[in-house]
């Protein structure tokens, strides 16, 4: 097994991993920016080396700071948690020129996968459905011509796209000119390409996701599925293993899928494949993200698999040592984010000092953060400081269970969504399980109202 691995995150995600390297016997360096010089992952991991100023392209994304503090330490692998450089197919190719193990996908399934319009087409030919629309759209007069066949409502998306950026919905011809520029624009500034293509407006839609694991035999197994459907600006807010909407067919139906767009890639390593469903339960490919994805702890929970020492496992190169027959799912997991914001202001971001912290417990509750009591939040990074996760034997016992945790829990000196998440769980379409993307968008509304 690798002797020493470095973690290039920070936040939760980084604790996440360290403490996988430290059940696993594996050493930890982490990289920190000047920001962060009191953050938990800084203390925690075994060795931590600065890697530059508090803004991410300064210091998280700083390929070069980053490979040269892995060399300087003696770290034989990178893990890239999720967000920052875990999607960025150029710091995989420095990892592989270095001879330092990138914790992730090849270089090559990165870029495969993260050109989103290639990968519609890879899926459309490995026999995986996927939502009628276009290829990568060559100008704004190609536009219309398409548009005008796809049919309104439509939405324009980055090829490049990811966190929900880079998204325009258009509900009719004359709106599609203006849409297609600004979306564009917008994935041009994120993503520094501006290559745009457009899908059919699924409504009401769910957005359902299959987690899988390859390793480097050949072996494909998927892990049972996650329902991601409650969103804020298409960004998952609650998510929850299994989905309380589908049938027993369907979900098979659904793994199959997944699966066969695994095996088309031959995917190594931890990855979700993204569906979209629509209310007759069709299912249709959206997105394959190639990493450790934020929600991965309810998998964990029904499954009783620990993601992260695995995909640290098939990195090294071990075979995986279950079946798709050993993988059982049992009860009903929910995690919720929990975000320093304000969500009924805007969701304005909220900085400031932890007075007090307290964190619920009890029996199959977990709560993954970075912070603790004292602890100030910066400004410069994304505004998730924890995420809490229940288990239930049922999603009745999981739901009771997330709304006792999340009353008992306390973080003072700072405005978190707590009051949201409790409202989610008492609002009527939640409970009864069979919610869209677009229900989030309604609770807000009738609050206004
Ligand atoms: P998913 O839920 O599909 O894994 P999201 O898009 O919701 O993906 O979350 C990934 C996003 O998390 C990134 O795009 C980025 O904005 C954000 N992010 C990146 N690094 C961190 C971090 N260390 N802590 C919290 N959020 C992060
Ligand atoms: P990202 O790479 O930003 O995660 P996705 O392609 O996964 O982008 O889409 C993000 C979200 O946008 C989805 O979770 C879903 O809620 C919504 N969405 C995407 N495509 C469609 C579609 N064709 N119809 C309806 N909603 C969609
Ligand atoms: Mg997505």
């Amino acid at each position: 097994m690798f002797q020493k691995i470095l973690i290039a995150n920070r936040g939760e995600i980084a604790v996440r991993i360290i403490r996988a390297c430290k059940e696993m016997g594996i050493k930890t360096v982490a990289v920190y920016s000047q920001a962060d010089k009191e953050a938990m992952h800084t203390f925690l991991a075994d060795e931590s080396v600065c890697i530059g100023p508090p803004q991410v392209k300064d210091s998280y994304l700083n390929m070069q700071a980053i490979i040269s503090a892995a060399v300087n330490t003696g770290a034989e692998a990178i893990h890239p948690g999720y967000g920052l450089l875990s999607e960025n197919p150029a710091f995989a190719k420095l990892c592989e020129d270095c001879n330092i193990t990138f914790i992730g996908a090849s270089s090559e399934m990165i870029k495969q996968m993260g050109d989103k319009d290639q990968a519609r087409k890879t899926m459309k030919s490995a026999g995986v459905p996927v939502v009628a629309g276009s290829d990568l759209l060559e100008d704004v007069h190609q536009a219309t011509q398409l548009g005008a066949e796809i049919g309104f409502p439509l939405l324009i998306k980055a090829k490049a796209g990811g966190g929900g950026r880079g998204i325009r919905k258009v509900e009719k011809m004359e709106e599609l000119q203006p849409a297609f520029a600004a979306a564009s624009a917008e994935a041009e500034v994120a993503f520094g390409d501006g290559g745009v293509y457009m899908e059919k407006f699924i409504y009401p839609a769910k957005h359902i996701e299959v987690q899988i694991l390859g390793d480097k035999y050949g072996n494909i197994i998927t892990l049972g599925e996650r329902e991601c459907s409650v969103q804020r600006n298409n960004q998952k807010v609650l998510e929850e293993s299994p989905s309380p909407a589908i049938d027993e067919r369907t979900r098979e139906n659904l793994q199959k899928t997944a699966k066969k767009a695994g095996e088309a890639v031959k995917y190594i390593g931890l990855g979700t494949i993204e569906f979209i469903m629509d209310k007759e339960k069709n299912f249709y490919f959206m997105e394959m993200n190639t990493r450790l994805q934020v929600e991965h702890t309810v998998t964990e929970a029904v499954t009783g698999i620990d993601l992260v020492k695995w995909q640290i496992r098939v990195a090294y190169g071990v075979k995986l040592n279950m079946k798709q027959e050993d993988v059982a799912i049992n009860g009903s997991a929910i995690e919720c984010r929990i975000n320093a914001e304000d969500p009924f202001n805007n969701f304005i971001p909220q900085v400031g000092k932890i007075n007090l912290l307290h964190i619920a417990g009890g029996p199959k509750v977990r709560f993954d953060t970075a912070v603790y009591q004292g602890y100030e939040i910066p400004p410069f990074y994304d505004s998730m400081i924890g995420k809490l996760i229940v288990h239930g034997n049922t999603r009745e016992e999981a739901i009771r269970k997330m709304k006792a945790a999340l009353c008992e829990t306390v973080i003072d000196g700072v405005t978190v969504n707590t009051e949201l998440q409790l409202e989610i769980l008492e609002y009527e379409d939640f409970i009864t399980g069979d919610y869209s993307t677009f229900m989030l968008e309604k609770l807000l509304e009738n609050r206004n109202k």
